[in-house]
């Protein structure tokens, strides 16, 4: 049985040692020139672009998915690059492309720019590139360059990523330093995963001739044939693959098998938080229509508070579910920037972990001393340097800082998202969802009946009350903010400061904190008990805002405070759910063997209602895991490459509890 590909370390990568010869870049690791300044261009289209017919196949793409383009060894991009001014070129008005590429030692923003210098015919490719570079950290990183085209950095060890790659591609870029120079990435399951991420009739193209690649690629099922090379470069590799063979991944997990892709022009979203409006933008920018269902206004659950913290807590030890946040986070970062790059609803001031106890303490060096992540990212703090960030004395003596995580104004945020064409808001209370021959009829209170060919279900702690959704176990959590206007000489933190909660630097003189945690209430009422708990948490937290709040003469109690409570839902694993919907009744039936004995897996694949999805289960961490889930579901829905690893799609799937359920009945 085909063993679940591993996932690698979550971490830095290592840097590519350049030198520069004669201005275009030499990898001394390598003994390798990454292309030739004089005729690199005319080199890659020839070789890439040109061998994988890409010109002619560009003018005739119809598909409502994108094409998809994989490569091995992004370098600095320019195959990329080239495929992507090929396709503002050739492609019709609609069309659009999907760029996978792996790169194990990426180049830096600096040295990228040096060497995208020599295309000026480039520059504005490159300048969108530039802007959305990653931080070398090992992990899928989605760059929506523009509506139309999408690039995954897929960074680790090629034969690694493709392994874990879910999604399929029609034409391949063979990159990568030359076989006598990289033998370690030219291996039978480089070639074998190729071919098993390919579509059918995928090509690929190569610029070696070498005899390892020829045989690995024969052994994987690809035909190829001898073309002419470029310049002095007599011959090179071209071919395709007729029929690819089947995902064997699956055999382990056949509940996860995603349903077959179903046509959608017309798409119903239920819940205007946080998750809905992610989703909706996500399907607008794909040219879906979207109808926008909201029981009682935009924002109006979790994601209404007038701030909230873009942050992640991960767990000391690498687990799915801190994988899953920490893209999540690095993609919402991203996707921030792309959406307002003039900081109206957001702001990137920094968010720190303090530890306040010795037991968090260990914690949190257990977690640095696993990780060796970029400081960029995130960096162990102590002592002086905690309390320049915070702009004021704390009393931690360590604590987590992730300087690109912030706050945001989540209503404002959704508006904004709401606001883009191709979305239709309307309000209306979704009661019953029934299957139609066309997709699904949507039953709302007022009697009224809406159609579309598929639904997503992302209201929160209501999205397991329709018949469908039932068994996606969710907990209702209240939460409750407290606001204070601040006395002029009193200034909030200048970063977003968590310990049991959170306080974010203040906005136009109203300082925000909170928020009280209470399972299984879904009550919204302001409570003072509420309050009171804020306040305490405050006290721990900034001890010297509360002591410079009381010299200034605010008096800290609840008749002083505004507030909002809202009720956030989440999962028993505490994980977000992204998916399509199980049919739960069948998997109990289908996989009820599990009970028995969970290594005799049934091979029937998980059946699941056509076209109905579910993103939930947010908690209060939405600003870091919607965005990304709504990418998970868009990109299923479009029949697209996954912006996450195999493995971690499976960790989000809406049905994984009723599996762990079935198998801890053993
Ligand atoms: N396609 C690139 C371009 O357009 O600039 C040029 C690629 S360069 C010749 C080869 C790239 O493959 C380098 O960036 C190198 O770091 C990367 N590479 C080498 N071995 C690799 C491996 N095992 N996994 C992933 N990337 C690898």
């Amino acid at each position: 049985m085909t063993q679940r590909p591993t996932l690698p370390p979550l971490g830095a990568l290592k840097a590519p040692s350049l030198s520069w010869n004669a201005a275009s870049p030499y990898s001394e690791a390598f003994g390798d020139v990454y292309f030739s300044r004089e005729n690199g261009r005319a080199e890659t289209e020839h070789v890439f672009i040109h061998a994988n017919h890409l010109p002619e196949r560009f003018s005739h793409w119809r598909e409502t998915r994108p094409f998809v383009i994989g490569e091995t060894g992004f370098g600095t991009g320019l195959n990329m690059l080239c495929a992507w001014a090929c396709f503002e070129r050739h492609a019709l008005r609609h069309a659009r492309l999907h760029l996978i590429s792996t790169e194990k030692y990426p180049l830096t923003r600096e040295e990228l720019a040096q060497a995208l210098e020599a295309w000026p015919e480039l520059a504005s490719q490159t300048a969108s590139l530039l802007t959305q570079w990653p931080a070398a950290v090992s992990g899928i990183h989605r760059l929506h360059l523009t509506d139309r085209v999408t690039l995954d950095l897929h960074f680790g060890d090629t034969c690694e990523r493709l392994a874990l790659l879910d999604g399929q591609v029609d034409a391949w870029f063979l990159d990568g330093f030359a076989p006598a120079k990289n033998p370690d990435m030219w291996q039978p399951e480089l070639f074998h995963s190729m071919a098993a991420r390919s579509r059918p009739e995928a090509t690929f193209a190569t610029f070696t001739c070498a005899g390892i690649v020829k045989r690995g690629l024969k052994a994987a099922g690809f035909r190829w044939q001898k073309v002419p090379g470029y310049g002095r470069k007599r011959e090179m590799l071209a071919g395709r693959i007729d029929t690819p063979p089947l995902d064997g991944r699956r055999q382990q997990t056949p509940w996860f098998t995603p349903p077959a892709v179903k046509p959608a022009a017309h798409i119903v979203v239920i819940g205007a938080g946080i998750a809905g409006t992610s989703v909706a933008a996500a399907l607008a920018r794909r040219g879906l229509r979207v109808s926008m269902i909201e029981k009682q206004a935009i924002g109006a659950g979790g994601s209404g508070n007038q701030q909230g913290a873009l942050y992640v807590k991960l767990a000391a030890q690498t687990n799915d579910q801190s994988r899953v946040y920490f893209s999540g986070l690095l993609y919402s970062r991203r996707w921030l920037e792309n959406l307002d790059p003039a900081h109206r609803f957001w702001h990137d001031s920094g968010v720190i972990q303090l530890a306040l106890s010795e037991k968090e303490t260990r914690r949190q060096q257990r977690f640095l001393g696993n990780h060796s992540l970029p400081n960029s990212l995130l960096e162990g703090k102590d002592g002086h340097s905690l309390e320049k960030l915070v702009g004021m004395e704390v009393t931690a003596e360590s604590a987590l800082f992730y300087p690109q995580a912030g706050w945001v104004k989540p209503r404002k945020l959704c508006e904004h998202l709401l606001s883009r064409p191709g979305i239709r808001y309307r309000q209306g209370e979704v009661v019953r969802l029934n299957e139609s021959p066309q997709g699904w009829l949507i039953h709302l209170a007022s009697g009224e009946t809406l159609e579309a060919d598929q639904v997503v279900v992302a209201n929160a702690q209501l999205a397991n009350h329709f018949e469908q959704t039932r068994e996606v176990p969710l907990q209702a959590v209240r939460g409750q903010v407290s606001t204070l206007a601040l006395p002029e000489n009193v200034e909030g933190p200048s970063s977003v400061v968590c310990a049991g909660g959170y306080v974010p630097p203040a906005v136009d003189g109203v300082l925000t904190f909170g928020a009280s945690f209470m399972p299984n209430n879904a009550t919204t009422q302001v409570e003072d008990q509420d309050h009171l708990s804020n306040i305490d948490e405050l006290r721990r937290t900034l001890p010297a805002l509360a002591t410079a709040l009381e010299t200034a003469g605010v008096d800290l109690t609840p008749a002083n405070l505004g507030g909002r409570a809202a009720v956030r839902a989440a999962s028993p694993d505490k994980s977000p759910y992204a998916g399509p919907v199980p049919k739960a009744d069948a998997w109990q039936q289908d996989y009820a063997l599990l009970r028995k004995d969970a290594t005799r897996v049934p091979a029937v694949a998980g059946q699941h209602y056509p076209g109905l999805w579910i993103s939930a289960a947010h908690g209060s961490r939405g600003l870091a895991s919607a965005p990304l889930c709504a990418e998970v579901i868009a990109s299923r829905i479009c029949d697209e490459p996954m912006p996450l690893e195999a493995p971690l799609v499976d960790h989000l799937h809406p049905g994984r509890r009723i599996i762990s359920a079935l198998i801890r009945a053993q």
